[in-house]
């Protein structure tokens, strides 16, 4: 099931913050919203979540409509907004409690609950504590632990790790890769390494509208620079020959056409020539990109 969003515009005044967006998340998959302030993603995250309405389009989750089930839909969301808006004056495990009785929890049920999400986001030695006497990183675990009371299958959460220290941010990575085991989650940064570090998918937003949206493995491949040397054969050939050329890093067919990742910036112009001609194939183009895919992302999401 998991999310479907179809064709979202959001208008604020004459501005459009989401320009006929349209995607599906797969249950249990890390999807990672990237992009540079102001290219959309928090707007789509509230869409989901029910807080604010598309101007046009739909948004479905688990098969609930946002705008026709959101009480269904909230049910089944666990919500972790940007700035997090705790009350600082509460203690963790009282606020806790208030938030599993907003959700609705049965009172027998909400104490072995937040018990659970104390355990599950590693507040134990904090709990004792007020909210506004703890670090950027427990309070983002609280902000976590209240994003889940409810047991929510879908969790969304927008930058989830801006303003932790390193080691907050190993922690908080390590804890939201455990999470996307049984839960599908969407996070939103601006950090590509962040992306690396926990997501299985990418999706690029920039100005409203998404650039590219790929498996983080594909994107990573795609961002890892060097040359590509974009060859047409007139006949089918196995990648692995290819790939077997040296000077060559990896190759991909790409709509008839093979896209060779030279290794260490090779020129390998006149190996796919001498190529060609020991196979008998006839070389129908051949270009290079010198543009590192790096650059091409800033491309993208430059501006
Ligand atoms: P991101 O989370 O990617 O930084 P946002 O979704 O927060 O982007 O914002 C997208 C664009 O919409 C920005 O230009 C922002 O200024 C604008 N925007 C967001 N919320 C509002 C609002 N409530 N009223 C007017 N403009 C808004
Ligand atoms: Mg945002």
């Amino acid at each position: 099931m998991g999310i479907d969003v179809r064709g979202v515009t959001k208008l604020y005044g004459e501005q459009r913050a989401l320009d006929n967006v349209s995607f599906g998340v797969a249950t249990n998959q890390v999807v990672g919203f990237l992009g540079p302030n102001g290219a959309g993603k928090s707007t789509m995250m509230k869409i989901i979540c029910c807080y604010i309405p598309a101007s046009s389009g739909d948004v479905t989750v688990n098969g609930h409509d946002v705008i026709d089930h959101p009480v269904e839909v909230r049910r089944q969301v666990g919500y972790l907004p940007e700035h997090n808006p705790l009350y600082h004056d509460m203690y963790v495990r009282e606020y806790l409690e208030f938030i599993a009785g907003l959700h609705k929890l049965e009172r027998r049920k909400i104490g072995g609950r937040v018990d659970k999400m104390v355990e599950v986001t590693g507040l134990g030695p904090e709990v004792k504590k007020k909210i506004g006497a703890l670090s950027r990183g427990y309070r983002q675990r609280v902000g976590l632990a209240q994003a889940m009371i409810h047991d929510p299958s879908v969790l969304i959460m927008d930058e989830p790790t801006s303003g932790l220290d390193p080691n907050q941010l190993l922690d908080i990575r390590a804890l939201i890769r455990e999470l996307g085991k049984q839960k599908t989650v969407i996070l939103s940064t601006h950090i590509m390494q962040e992306v690396e570090a926990i997501c299985d998918r990418v999706i690029i937003v920039n100005r409203g509208v998404i650039v590219a949206d790929d498996e983080t493995q594909v994107m990573r491949r795609k961002m890892s620079g060097g040359r590509i040397f974009v060859v047409e054969f007139d006949k089918k050939i196995g990648r692995k020959t290819l790939e077997q050329l040296p000077g060559v890093d990896s190759a991909e067919l790409e709509q008839g056409r093979w896209r060779v990742r030279a290794a260490d910036g090779a020129d390998l112009r006149e190996p796919l020539f001498r190529f060609a001609v020991d196979n008998g194939l006839a070389v129908l183009k051949l270009d290079v990109e010198e543009h590192s895919l790096e650059e091409v992302f800033h491309r993208l999401t430059a501006g």
